[in-house]
C-alpha cells in the first residue's frame, strides 16, 4: 500500500517491525525482501511519486571554498526511486583486491571479505535487470574476442572485463506495483523523516519522526514505532539524519567518535590523454555490444590488480570517449547537435558530455556569432550523418525500454580522448557536516567539503604511466599523455558528485567506522544503515550494484531469528 503522508486520514502513530528511511535502490530492495519474510515493514520516502522542484529544494547543500564538487542537488534525486530516476545504469562489481589489506591505502580496510558481497551480485543484478553475473567478455559475449584489442604482452593491463548496463531501471516506477501490493508493506511518500528516535540516551532504537507537510510545529508529526530502523537515505542524507537526531545525544547517533560524515569519497573522474587504436578496425571492440540476454555491455581498460599491488597503486579504469562537444573544431555534426541540445538531455548525459564550467568558459571567450555559427555549420555539412544518427538514437535510446547507454562515435583516425575513473583513498578530512542554513522544516542543511590527497593524484599519474608503458609494447593501440595531462591529473579535483561513498563506513570497531560488518550502527541497538555510505573504500566501480548487494546481505541478516 502506498500512502501520501499529507493526506488527512493518516494516523499520527504507526507501529512496524522495521522502519526503512529512504526509498532509493537500497530502501526499495530491502523493503520488498523483508516484507516477503513476513516482517511488518514501513518504507518512508521524503519525495513523492513524481519529481518536483519544490521537494528537490530540500536537497540543496552548502559548499566549502574552493568549490571542487558538483552541486549536490543536481547529482541526486528526492523522489520515490531516489537517484535511480536519473542514473546511467552502469553495473560493475567490486574486485577481490578492494577487500585486501592494502597497507599503502590509508584507512583502506573492510571488515568483510569479497566473497561476502560477491555471493549477492547475481541477485543484485536481477533486481537491477542487468543480466547474469558475468563480467568477463569471453564468457558474457560468446563468439566475440575477449579483449578490447589484442592485448599487449604485459600483465599490467586488463582488456577483457566488461561493465553491464541496467535499462537504466528507475526502481520507483519499475517496482511501484509490487510496493503497492506487497502484503506486509506500507510505503509512506511525501514523508520526510525529521529525526530518528531512540531511548536510553540513544542506546536503543525506538522509531522515527516524520514531518507532516502543510502543518506547522512538530506536534502534528507522524511517529513510527519500530525496534529496527534502517537508514537508506543516500550517502549524504544519511549523514544529515544521523547528525540531526541529536535529541538524546548531542553528537547525533553513531557519532561518539565524530566519524559520521567523514571519509567522504567520490571518484576521481575526468578526461585525460588519448588512445590511438592501430589494430585493424575488425579487431577493435570499444563500442557497446549486446549480450545474449539483451543487456548492453562494454569493455574498459583496467589497471590490473597485479600492477596495483606491485606498484602500490589504486583502482583505475580508462574508457575511450569522444572529443569535447563544446568546441566546434571537432567538426562533428552529432557532437554539435548534442551541444545545442545539452539543456534537454538527462543529467547523466549532460555530465558525461561536458563539464558545464567548460561550456561557459568557452562560450564566453568566443565571439558568439562565430561560435554558434561553427556548430550550425557542422550540422548543415554533416546533415545526412546527423539524420542517420538521430534515427538510430531515437530507436535505441528514446523509444527503447532497454536504452543504449550513451553515444560512442567512431573516429576515422581511431583516436579517442580517454575518460578516467579512479579510486580515491579514504581521507578523514574529506567530509560532510551540518551547516548553519536550515530548510523549511528547520533541518540544518549539509556542508560538503570533499577533498582528495596528494597520494591520490600521485597514484593516478603512476597508474596512467603504467598503462601507457604496457600499451607501448603493443601493436594494437597506444596511449598518449603529455606533461600537461599529468599536471592535470596531479592538480585537478574534477568536479563531479554522483557517487556518495564512505560517509558512515563499516569497520571492525567504532574507532574506525560508524557501523559494523552487518551495517549495525555502533552504540545504538536496532539502528542499521544501507547504501554507499557504508562502503569502507570506493574502488573505481560505480556504487549501485554493490550497494544493492550489501542491502540484500543486510536483509538476509535481519531475516534471521533474533
Ligand atoms: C546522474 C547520475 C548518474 C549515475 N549513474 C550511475 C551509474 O551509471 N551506475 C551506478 O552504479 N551509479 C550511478 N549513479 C549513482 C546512483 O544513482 C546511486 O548510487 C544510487 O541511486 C544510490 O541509491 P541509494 O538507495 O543508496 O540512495 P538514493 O538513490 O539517494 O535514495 C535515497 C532516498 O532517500 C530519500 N530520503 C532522503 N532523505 C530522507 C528523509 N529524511 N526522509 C525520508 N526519505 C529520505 C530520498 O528522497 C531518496 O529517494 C548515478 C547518479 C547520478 C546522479
Amino acid at each position: 500500500m502506498i500512502i501520501d503522508a499529507r493526506d488527512p486520514g493518516v494516523p499520527e502513530r504507526m507501529e512496524a517491525d522495521i522502519a526503512i528511511v529512504g526509498a532509493g535502490a537500497a530502501g526499495i530492495v530491502l523493503a520488498l525482501v523483508l516484507a516477503a519474510t513476513g516482517r511488518k515493514v514501513v518504507l518512508i520516502e521524503a519525495g513523492g511519486e513524481k519529481f518536483s522542484k519544490a521537494s528537490q529544494e530540500f536537497y540543496r547543500a552548502q559548499q566549502v571554498e574552493p568549490v571542487s564538487h558538483g552541486p549536490v542537488d543536481m547529482f541526486r534525486r528526492r523522489v520515490l526511486g531516489g537517484s535511480t530516476s536519473v542514473w546511467g545504469g552502469r553495473c560493475i562489481p567490486f574486485d577481490p583486491i578492494d577487500f585486501e589489506d592494502r597497507d599503502w591505502i590509508a584507512h583502506g580496510r573492510w571488515p568483510i571479505r569479497y566473497e561476502d558481497v560477491a555471493r549477492h551480485y547475481p541477485a543484485a543484478l536481477q533486481w537491477l535487470d542487468a543480466g547474469p553475473a558475468q563480467f568477463d567478455a569471453g564468457a558474457a559475449l560468446p563468439g566475440e574476442p575477449a579483449d578490447m584489442v589484442p592485448a599487449p604482452p604485459s600483465d599490467d593491463v586488463v582488456l577483457n572485463r566488461i561493465e553491464r548496463f541496467s535499462h537504466p531501471l528507475h526502481l520507483g516506477s519499475w517496482y511501484r506495483d509490487r510496493l503497492e501490493e506487497s502484503a506486509n508493506l506500507t510505503v509512506l511518500i511525501e514523508a520526510p523523516v525529521r529525526r530518528i528516535l531512540a531511548r536510553d540516551e540513544g542506546r536503543v532504537i525506538a522509531g522515527v519522526q516524520i514531518a507532516r507537510q502543510g502543518r506547522t510545529g512538530t506536534a502534528s508529526d507522524i511517529m513510527i514505532g519500530a525496534d529496527r530502523v534502517i537508514v537508506s537515505a543516500g550517502g549524504l542524507e544519511t549523514v544529515r539524519l544521523l547528525l540531526s537526531s541529536d535529541q538524546d545525544k548531542a553528537c547525533g547517533l553513531g557519532n561518539e567518535r565524530g566519524l559520521v560524515g567523514r571519509f567522504y569519497q567520490c571518484h576521481l573522474e575526468g578526461e585525460i590523454g588519448q588512445i590511438q587504436f592501430t589494430a585493424p578496425a575488425r579487431q577493435i571492440r570499444q563500442d557497446y555490444e549486446v549480450a545474449p540476454n539483451g543487456t548492453y555491455c562494454r569493455r574498459y581498460i583496467w589497471l590490473s590488480p597485479e600492477a596495483q599491488r606491485r606498484k602500490r597503486l589504486a583502482g583505475l579504469v580508462l574508457r575511450p570517449s569522444h572529443p569535447n562537444i563544446v568546441d566546434p573544431a571537432h567538426e562533428n555534426p552529432v557532437l554539435s547537435a548534442m551541444y545545442l541540445a545539452k539543456n534537454w538531455i538527462v543529467p547523466e548525459y549532460a555530465r558525461k558530455l561536458t563539464s558545464l564550467e567548460d561550456c561557459k568558459r568557452l562560450e564566453l571567450s568566443r565571439n558568439p556569432l562565430t561560435f554558434w555559427g561553427a556548430h550550425v555549420r557542422n550540422m548543415a555539412l554533416g546533415a545526412p550523418r546527423l539524420a542517420a544518427f538521430t534515427a538510430h538514437f531515437v530507436r535505441h535510446r528514446t523509444l527503447a525500454q532497454r536504452k543504449l547507454p550513451s553515444v560512442v562515435l567512431r573516429d576515422p583516425r581511431e583516436i579517442y580522448p580517454l575518460d578516467i575513473n579512479a579510486e580515491q583513498e579514504p581521507n578523514r578530512d574529506s567530509r560532510v557536516f551540518l551547516g548553519d542554513q536550515c530548510d523549511a522544516f528547520g533541518m540544518r542543511r549539509l556542508v560538503v567539503d570533499w577533498r582528495t590527497t596528494s597520494d591520490d593524484h600521485q597514484r593516478l599519474v603512476e597508474g596512467l604511466k603504467t598503462l601507457a608503458a604496457a600499451f607501448a609494447q603493443s601493436d594494437a593501440a597506444r596511449l598518449h599523455f603529455e606533461e600537461d595531462d599529468f599536471a592535470l591529473a596531479r592538480e585537478s579535483r574534477i568536479p563531479v558528485g554522483g557517487h556518495h561513498i564512505g560517509t558512515a563506513r563499516m569497520a571492525s570497531n567504532p574507532a574506525e567506522g560508524v557501523c559494523d560488518a552487518n551495517c549495525a550502527v555502533f552504540g545504538t541497538q536496532g539502528l542499521y544503515l544501507a547504501g554507499a555510505a557504508t562502503f569502507s573504500t570506493s574502488g573505481f566501480a560505480n556504487p549501485t550494484l554493490t550497494l544493492v548487494a550489501l542491502a540484500l546481505r543486510l536483509a538476509e541478516h535481519l531475516a534471521e531469528p533474533v
